[in-house]
């Protein structure tokens, strides 16, 4: 069975949440606008808040157009993007990058790092010989031994004073599919600032980024997804001026003899990591929320949790391999948990 549905992230109960209900008040000479398009492979949900209709469009324009922006330098599915020039300029030379690009590399190394290498840019030729999405098939040992070499984040180098980027060996790709959604979160913001708005959510898929408060008055809520129920929300939590991100190994996967095969790699064992269902994070900024999403993913979740307990600004919901919940210490008095959630063996 193949399963794409990294469309139904958190964003459907945040869109419920502020147009299905009510309670949400609208202050006088505040208006509250929402808008969806496809971008960068997934829905892209924005609402603006702003002082009338006009404002709330025009930042949710700016919001869009900085998506947009942004999916022609990062992606790698644009064969003119800077990734993929640095991409086809690997072991050959150092590409110029933007200041974006620079930011999102070297932003994704420093995750690496704080994941002890569970999140790993280079990953692509291994994601490439699982090829989850389009097929149904393991990799033979000898595959996945010939990419190794390629996985090797020492041989990514991303220079701040030459603004280049380059991959020392010949056949190595990056991709931050992993880390890129939340940046992109963060930046529409800020364009959506700029441009008026008053407050705002920018999902992409599970990747959002909330600003500021709705006109009543209250903060944004958001809904996480629960990894085995589709449809079925695990918790909700109010968000003000942070970032949530998910990463659960129900995105994209098949099964076989009843093991299920998901799109997150362990860079060392170069398999679908085994330590979680979901793990959610929530930070300042999505950039953040989203790379540790998928690092904390391959660490497993206790090592995760420990990382979370020692960061600064950073929450965590862990769904880990049996379905128990952890969560961390900073959370557990702003969560709210729907009733009909079993709530048996769990840890919270
Ligand atoms: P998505 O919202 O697309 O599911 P995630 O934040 O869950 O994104 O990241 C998963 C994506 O990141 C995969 O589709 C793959 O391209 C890439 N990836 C897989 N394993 C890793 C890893 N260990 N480190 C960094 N990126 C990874
Ligand atoms: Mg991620």
């Amino acid at each position: 069975m193949l399963t794409h549905s990294s469309a139904v992230g958190l964003a459907w109960l945040l869109s419920m949440s502020l147009f299905g209900c009510t309670w949400v008040p609208a202050a006088a000479g505040s208006v509250v606008k929402k808008r969806t398009q496809v971008h960068m492979g997934t829905l892209v949900s924005i609402t603006a808040v702003g002082a009338d209709e006009e404002a709330a469009h025009r930042a949710i324009n700016a919001g869009f157009q900085e998506i947009r922006r942004l999916e022609q330098m990062l992606s790698t599915w644009i064969v003119s993007s800077e990734l993929s020039q640095v991409n086809r300029s690997a072991g050959i030379v150092p590409v110029i990058v933007s200041p974006e690009t620079l930011t999102v590399v070297r932003r994704s190394l420093q995750v690496a790092e704080m994941t002890d290498g569970g999140f790993n840019i280079a990953v692509g030729p291994a994601v490439e010989a699982w090829n989850i999405s389009a097929e149904a098939r393991l990799p033979t040992g000898a595959e996945l031994e010939a990419v190794k070499p390629l996985i090797d984040l020492q041989a990514v180098h991303a220079d701040m004073w030459e603004r280049t980027v380059y991959l020392e060996k010949s056949g190595m790709r990056i991709d931050v599919g992993g880390i890129g959604k939340g940046y992109a979160a963060d930046q529409a913001a800020e364009a959506m600032k700029r441009a008026g708005a008053t407050a705002g959510v920018v999902a992409l898929s599970g990747d959002i980024k909330t600003f500021g408060r709705l006109p009543g008055g209250a903060p944004f809520p958001v809904g996480i997804r629960h990894p085995r129920r589709d449809g079925a929300v695990l918790a909700e939590i109010d968000l003000q001026d942070e970032a949530i991100s998910t990463a659960g190994d129900y995105e994209r996967f098949f099964e076989r003899n009843g093991i299920r095969y998901h799109h997150i790699l362990d860079p060392k064992s170069l398999q679908p990591a085994r330590g979680c269902q979901s793990v959610t994070v929530i930070a300042k900024e999505g950039i953040w929320a989203d790379g540790l999403d998928t690092g904390i993913f391959v660490m497993g979740p206790e090592r995760g949790m420990e990382l979370v307990e020692h960061l600064d600004d950073v929450e965590a919901i862990i769904v880990d391999a049996e379905g128990r919940v952890l969560i961390s210490s900073g959370l557990r008095h702003r969560v709210r948990w729907p009733s009909g959630n079993e709530r048996k063996g769990l840890d919270r």
